[in-house]
């Protein structure tokens, strides 16, 4: 149980590099101000989760390892099309939004799978810290969702398709 547990751990600390490394790109991409905030916001905490997973394999006395994590490859590729697509830009902002949920989607399982773990191995700190990065992610989908609901997906309606 507990080498699952650095397993998973290694696992979404490779995500995290990727998404370090995509959320630049999509600061860029986005076109309304709000959402590049966000994406700015959550790029700044994910630098952030990375420490703190660095500070969980300290506590497990364990190395981060060089496995990669092959779903976020995915992820990280459909984001990557979804920023090189043709288009109205309230409409792409609406896809990244899109794309970007599907990464704390993947997160939010992550964390809480490996949170469960840490607590049924009596491993109370990782637990903790784990928790800390699950609300984040957490929020993070949450305040996409909202921006979502309250303008993106509004002005990307109001576009006029090519007929
Ligand atoms: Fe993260
Ligand atoms: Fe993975
Ligand atoms: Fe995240």
């Amino acid at each position: 149980m507990r080498d699952l547990l650095v397993e998973q751990l290694q696992d979404v600390y490779s995500a995290e590099s990727q998404i370090i490394k995509a959320l630049p790109k999509m600061v860029k991409a986005a076109s309304n101000e709000q959402l590049k905030q966000a994406f700015a916001k959550h790029l700044s905490e994910t630098q952030t989760q990375k420490e703190k997973l660095d500070k969980v394999f300290e506590l497990m006395n364990v190395s981060p390892g060089r496995h990669k994590c092959k779903a976020m490859e995915g992820l990280v590729e459909e984001s990557k099309e979804m920023i090189e697509q043709e288009g109205e830009p309230e409409v792409i902002d609406a896809g990244l939004i899109a794309s970007a949920q599907r990464i704390e989607h993947y997160e939010i399982a992550a964390y809480g799978t490996a949170r469960v773990y840490a607590k049924q191995l009596g491993e109370m700190k990782v637990e903790k810290i784990l928790s800390e990065i699950l609300q984040q992610e957490k929020d993070t989908d949450v305040a996409l969702t909202e921006l979502a609901l309250s303008t993106v997906n509004i002005e990307a309606e109001g576009v006029e398709g090519e007929e």
